[in-house]
């Protein structure tokens, strides 16, 4: 049976906030106690094996390191989400850079996970110096791409400020139309792989959990259809997906404040728990499912190079 991954960012209330301009945000409010073990639940009950990519800041506090610890005795592989989640991580220096990832890397120690060994930007975003610092860390791969043409839809499910300048390079920056949807090796450093968020084969359209929910809000026949679509374009194309999830994909509107805005949130969050466990029913259907690092072990022996040069725009 081929394989699959399911990935989890843990993206806090307070960063959905901060990306919507929500002043509330400064006061760092948390939905990690209700999420986490919600979605460890859904997990567990599926026997799923997956990756959680955890945000720096939140490690630092005591729900975000009893959520690491819980997440880390569950099973389930710990990956770096960047320090601060700024969505334009991408214009960083090279040594502001190391900072993120060393204050992550930090706080997941303490907090009693494996030192991680992926990572995902905030911003669904690399550049070369990014590349290079991952595998000068010693990282074995790189989840940040999520090849896409809809930007402006995907910019909506997390960006709505940007610092002065424009924001026209966030969510990928390079033709990411033409960036692979199946996993790749960069020529750089030791030879970093890359496994992007996976989108509909042919169509490059979204197929991540807040996606299908936002379908699922217009109606839970159509997120169905298209998800078991999805699988099938896979399969037929030989790609093996990596599915990205949220903890929005397990909560109602009640449960995180302020986030009426966001796509799929007048679902309620019993709804979404269903609807998530029909989604991974029907991959584990057709998959192995794993979590991002196992995913990439099984791959790196026979992966495609590719070359930075592409990313020059934004390096
Ligand atoms: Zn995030």
């Amino acid at each position: 049976m081929s394989t699959a991954s399911v990935s989890l960012d843990l993206d806090n209330l307070w960063a959905y906030l901060k990306t919507h301009g929500d002043p509330e945000w400064e006061r760092r409010p948390s939905f990690l106690r209700t999420a986490v073990p919600r979605l460890l639940e859904v997990f567990g009950e599926h026997s799923l094996t997956t990756t959680v990519f955890v945000v720096g800041a939140d490690v630092e506090r005591d729900d975000g390191a009893e959520a690491v610890a819980a997440i880390t005795a569950a099973g389930h592989e710990v990956a770096n989400h960047s320090y601060g989640h700024e969505p334009w991580l991408h214009r960083y220096s090279r040594a502001a850079l190391e900072v993120e990832l060393m204050r992550a890397e930090e706080a997941i120690a303490a907090a009693g996970a494996p030192r991680p060994t992926g990572f995902r930007g905030p911003g669904y975003s690399v550049t070369r110096e990014l590349l290079e610092v991952l595998a000068e860390r010693g990282y074995h791969y790189d989840a940040s791409t999520l090849p896409t043409w809809i930007g402006p839809l995907a910019r909506a499910y997390h960006n709505r400020t940007a610092p002065t300048g424009g924001d026209r390079d966030l969510f990928g920056g390079f033709a990411r139309v033409r960036a692979p949807n199946a996993a790749y090796r960069w020529r750089v450093g030791s030879g970093l792989v890359e496994l992007p968020v996976t989108t509909m084969p042919l169509l490059r359209v979204p197929i991540h959990g807040s996606y299908l929910l936002q379908l699922h809000q217009l109606s839970p026949r159509l997120a169905r259809a298209y998800f078991t679509g999805a699988v099938g374009l896979c399969r037929a194309r030989g790609v093996q997906p990596s599915l990205l999830l949220h903890p929005t994909d397990v909560l109602g509107a009640a449960e995180a404040p302020g986030m009426a805005f966001f796509p799929g949130m007048a679902v309620p969050g019993a709804r979404k728990v269903e609807f998530l466990g029909w989604v991974l029913d029907t991959l584990r259907r057709h998959f192995d499912v794993v979590g991002t690092g196992e995913h990439v072990r099984r791959l790196a022996g026979n992966l495609p190079g590719r070359d930075t040069g592409l990313l020059a725009r934004c390096g």
